[in-house]
């Protein structure tokens, strides 16, 4: 049998770890080393060389990308589909196996999955049946609460409230969910791997079936693990007796960054406790990137104390300096990124090949927006696109309100968001009178309100305090500039309020998003010429761009996306924008010594997508959180050898007069950066930067209607105004 093509495209190191008779193996290897190309050779190795079924074959990956990917890759190798092989997410393992086993899972045959909104939804209903006051018990608190427990594998009868009234509380809130969940047939995400958990935990049968069938089961990203994931990977692969399975885990310590979601670095440390017998492999090689790049990523991740410790090499040149820019603001730094994608497209690059990677999503807004200035089309993974995302839906729909009481979906999507007490009857009522009687469900619900005939007293008031806040907001945005208008009402409309009582990352990430809609409008430059008014052009703008400019799957699109979202992944071109205090290592990691380790490990996996262009920007200004902030270059920056980077000039001293005082030259034609101009065709703008001097002087300006563009200051006829 020919198996060249299964070892010839591997070192040494990588071909052992192929070859390797079946046991259990650890892979602890850095970036780009070729773990994930190990695992789907190794699949590969199992079926054509040992001979084994695909039936006895379980790969678990991180993402359903990631899963179809390695198939892919798998067929290719082995030039043919094997049937029977289960690769797939833990989420996607455990409900397949749930779904086969629904009756001894004690689930119904067709139950349904919860997503996290769906759930959201649930609790929160539950919380008014149970007659607690929402605001004092929030759903999103709960929901926390209840998540954290079936992550850590704990069922109500098993919490322990230790006499605690809140944890009393949250219990019994979990105690009628769980009730629900079982009423409804639902299950939602946590409880999927829980249930897969018991389900093999209390069958032993089962447990039996399966310890038989899957005598491989191999894990990428095994450093993301959490603690019920790697319990269900231990009770399935069994020890010690005949039918018990081998564990083929790779991962590395370096690149753990879901510490947040209860992901278990410790996993790796203990696998070799847990398998004494387990061989381990380290990969040293790198694939992926540049020397340059590679230098670059390995002097930042050794200032971190806890790590298993390990070197990559690579035989790639140097390659270019990791690049460096230092913008003038959020706004500047968008720019400058899209001329650089621009400038690779144009020297025969493809879109797609370029990544722009972000500590917050908040972020993606001021990039999207440039991107789509300049026509160039984008993707947004593992996340949703700025004016799609819910928070921000929900403050467009009270804008909307304001500006319109005539629009319904507006009305439905805010009427009890945050809850005020108008239940789905209420709502149900509404729509009914406004159907009967022709009217806007504004209109209805104010008729409605008056008559007092068809709704108890409780639910007129409540529609009575909603149809008074919205008039009230409309009154005090009267006269209001537009972002003012937008900041009086995410301030008073209760969003604020109702989104700070959520805990964790995604509550103060839908709070950062808030605050980054008030900086869009305060950007947001209406067309004179329709004669629109500011806030009905802010809607309509917001509106198309929901729309617009995701490219379809098959256009070469550039790509954006948190910098949690691109594990695994690799380009050709990489940009990590806002690497800067505060932003990242974010302000609320930065002081906690466990937490500042696994930014440092985000700011890892960041650098190593790279494969042989990167650049790190930030921005001297950028609004954040609703002020001005004027952070100071991130600390990752600093940790990086000088002699590896290289500082992008992109316009002359004269925008960082502060900083070089004396040294200054005088502007170029007195312009300065944030002056007002006008231009003979392109009409008014604003300076962003400088760049050059005397005749090759050049000025790139924010037109109001044409966008940004450099031009050359000498030629340019610019007025400053
Ligand atoms: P990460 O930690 O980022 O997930 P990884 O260790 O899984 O990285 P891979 O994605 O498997 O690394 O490999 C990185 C790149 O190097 C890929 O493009 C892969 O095809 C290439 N590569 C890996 N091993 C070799 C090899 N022996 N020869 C040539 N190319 C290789
Ligand atoms: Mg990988």
């Amino acid at each position: 049998m020919d198996i060249t093509h299964l070892l010839d495209p591997l070192n040494d190191a990588q071909r052992e770890a192929v070859s390797a008779p079946p046991g259990h193996m650890l892979i602890i290897a850095g970036a780009g080393s070729g773990k994930t190309r190990v695992l789907a050779h190794r699949i590969a190795w199992l079926l054509q060389v040992e001979r084994f079924s695909p039936f006895s074959i379980l790969a678990v990956t991180f993402t359903n990308k990631a899963a179809s990917e390695m198939r892919g890759r798998i067929e290719e190798l082995l030039e043919n589909s094997p049937g029977g092989m289960w690769v797939g997410t833990f989420h996607g393992i455990a409900h397949r196996m749930l779904r086969s086993h629904w009756q001894e899972a004690g689930l119904p045959q067709g139950f349904q999955i919860l997503d996290s909104e769906d759930q959201y939804r649930l609790v929160k209903r539950i919380i008014r049946e149970l007659g607690l006051d929402e605001e004092k018990w929030p759903a999103r608190q709960a929901q926390w609460f209840i998540n954290a427990r079936k992550d850590e594998g704990v069922r109500p009868s098993a919490v322990d409230d230790q006499g605690d009234q809140t944890t009393i509380v949250l219990l019994t809130i979990y105690q009628a969910y769980e009730t629900a969940c079982a009423r409804g047939g639902m299950v939602d995400f946590a409880e999927l791997l829980l249930r897969a958990l018991e389900l093999l935990r209390d069958n032993p049968v089962l447990q039996a079936h399966y310890r038989q069938r899957f005598q491989h089961i191999l894990v990428d990203e095994f450093q993301d693990t959490n603690a019920i994931q790697y319990a269900w990977l231990r009770l399935l692969v069994g020890s010690g007796t005949a039918s018990s399975g081998w564990l083929f885990v790779v991962g590395d310590d370096d690149q753990s960054i879901y510490g947040w979601r209860g992901a278990r670095i410790e996993n790796i440390q203990q696998f070799t406790r847990h398998y004494p017998d387990a061989k381990t492999i380290r990969l040293e090689q790198n694939y992926r990137s540049t020397g340059t790049i590679l230098a670059a990523s390995n002097a930042v991740i050794a200032r971190n104390g806890s790590r298993l410790g390990k070197e990559l090499w690579t035989r790639h040149g140097e390659g270019e300096p990791v690049y460096i820019y230092q913008a003038i603001n959020d706004l500047d730094e968008a720019h400058f990124i899209v001329e650089r994608i621009s400038k690779w497209v144009d020297e025969g690059g493809l879109r797609s090949e370029c990544a722009v990677l972000y500590r917050s999503n908040a972020q993606s807004r001021v990039l999207e927006e440039a991107l789509l200035q300049r026509g160039m089309p984008y993707r947004v993974h593992g996340g949703l696109r700025f004016f799609e995302r819910a928070e921000i839906r929900d403050a467009m729909a009270y804008l909307r309100l304001v500006n319109n009481r005539g629009d319904d979906a507006a009305f439905e999507r805010v009427v009890n968001v945050p809850a005020r007490g108008i239940g789905a009857r209420t709502v149900e009522v509404v729509r009914e009178f406004a159907r009967e009687s022709q009217l806007t469900l504004w209109q209805a619900a104010k008729e409605l309100q008056q008559q007092q005939q068809r709704l108890s007293a409780r639910a007129a008031n409540a529609l009575g305090g909603f149809l008074r806040l919205i008039d009230g907001l409309a009154e005090g945005v009267r006269d209001l500039e537009l972002a003012d208008q937008v900041e009086h009402i995410r301030l008073h409309s209760g969003l604020v309020a109702h989104f700070s009582k959520e805990k964790g990352e995604k509550a103060q990430a839908r709070l950062d998003n808030l605050e980054e809609l008030v900086n869009a409008a305060r950007s947001f430059v209406a067309d004179e010429e329709e004669g629109q008014e500011p806030l009905a052009g802010f809607l309509s703008h917001a509106a198309l761009e929901a729309g617009e400019g995701q490219g379809d799957a098959w256009e070469d699109c550039v790509q954006l996306m948190t910098l949690h979202a691109a594990k695994g992944l690799e380009f050709p071109l990489v940009f990590l924008a806002g690497v800067e205090e505060g932003l990242f290592p974010h302000r609320m990691s930065a002081e906690d010594p466990v937490r500042l380790e696994e930014e440092r490990r985000l700011c890892y996996v960041g650098m190593t997508r790279a494969m042989r262009v990167l650049y790190l920007t930030f921005a001297e200004r950028r609004r954040l959180h609703g002020k001005d902030t004027y952070p100071r270059a991130s600390r990752f920056i600093g940790e990086i050898p000088r002699g590896l980077v290289q500082e992008v000039r992109m316009r002359g001293a004269v925008s960082r007069p502060s900083t070089v005082v004396g040294t200054t030259p005088p502007p170029q034609g007195g312009l300065n950066p944030g002056q007002p101009v006008r231009h003979p065709i392109f009409g008014a703008g604003v300076v962003l930067a400088l760049e050059g001097e005397g005749a090759q002087a050049r000025v790139q300006v924010n037109f109001e209607t044409g966008g940004c563009k450099w031009l050359m200051a000498s030629l340019a006829g610019l007025q400053s105004l």
